[in-house]
């Protein structure tokens, strides 16, 4: 029977890993209905040595976003379907209070529940090396920098690409689409500003980016998780796919409930052009946006960033 599960496990995996390969490997063990993935509460004060009921779903979590490893194969496998708190998933807390900057406990303690039930966007914040081409350095270790961080290997649009276009794929029926041309357009421009790059709609269908709605499992390897958690994702030079989870509540003027429309572009587009997640909360590349609030200027860190990821643009 272990021997059936393991199997099908295995033929998931590479299923996924065939539909795509990037930095989110991780996202397999995600199940996309699950509502535990957003609340942790329940789990508020657990520590090492206990087993408690939706241990695996915070495993799960640290796991998506980059901070849990039990290595590859049957092993992690078998460690992230028990609610064992063990000894990675200490260290996995540990590492995510220091990148969150909270008090590096290894508990699950009020604050590091509350920023976990947080929106986020879907890219990991750690990307393991092996998740990114194949020149991968060191793969046992994750880089790990003070504020702004690039992916591993340092993916970039090459020199002879600094017009960039961009084509707006599928948008809901309830978001105008004139008002949202002008979203992109403001968030490009932002980005245009402080680099070299300028980014231009396309209406030919063809474009280096593409940006668009989507929900739940959508082809590339990375499933929406439904309303909540993680509100957007896009990938890393120069595979230029920007998605919005479509099933957020999404505005152009946020009210208390709702999510900026540009300040996720910005951020996103961060993403495109090369930028990991910042650990900075004041940069628009940190990784968390609650709702209600506009960050639509980009910080000195975000700056700095992609300045240094592309210093023959200065
Ligand atoms: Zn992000
Ligand atoms: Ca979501
Ligand atoms: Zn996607």
């Amino acid at each position: 029977m272990a021997t059936r599960i393991s199997c099908s496990v295995v033929s998931i995996l590479v299923l996924v890993l065939a539909i795509h390969q990037p930095f989110t490997v991780h996202s397999r063990s995600l199940k996309s209905t699950d509502p535990s993935l957003t609340s942790f509460q329940s789990l508020e004060g657990a520590i090492k040595g206990q087993t408690r009921h939706g241990i695996r779903e915070v495993k799960r979590y640290l796991k998506a976003f980059g901070y849990l490893d039990y290595g590859e194969g049957e092993n992690d496998d078998v460690a992230l379907m028990d609610d064992k708190f063990d000894e990675t998933l200490e260290l996995a807390l540990r590492s995510y209070q220091k990148f969150y900057r909270l008090k590096v406990t290894g508990k699950l303690d009020a604050d590091t529940v509350k920023q976990m039930s947080a929106p986020r966007c879907g890219v990991p914040d750690l990307v393991h090396p092996r998740h990114v081409g194949t020149n991968a350095t060191k793969p046992s270790k994750f880089r790990m920098v003070a504020r702004y961080k690039f992916f591993p290997n340092n993916p970039k649009w090459p020199p002879s690409q600094t017009r960039l276009s961009y084509a707006i794929g599928p948008v809901p029926k309830a978001i105008p689409l004139e008002e949202f041309r002008g979203v992109c357009s403001r968030a490009f421009q932002s980005w245009a500003e402080v680099t070299a790059f300028t980014f231009e709609e396309s209406t030919s269908g063809s474009a280096d980016i593409v940006i668009g709605f989507y929900r739940g499992n959508h082809g590339d390897g990375n499933p929406f998780d439904g309303p909540g958690n993680v509100l957007a994702h896009a990938f890393y030079p120069t595979i230029g796919r920007f998605h919005y989870d479509a099933e957020e509540q999404w505005s152009f003027n946020p009210g208390l409930t709702e999510t900026d429309l540009e300040s996720v572009a910005l951020h996103e587009i961060g993403h495109l052009l090369g930028l990991a997640h910042s650990s900075d909360p004041n940069a628009v590349m940190y990784p968390s946006i609650p709702p209600g609030i506009i960050h639509r200027n980009l910080s000195q860190d975000d700056i700095n960033g992609i300045r240094a990821l592309y210093p023959e643009q200065r």
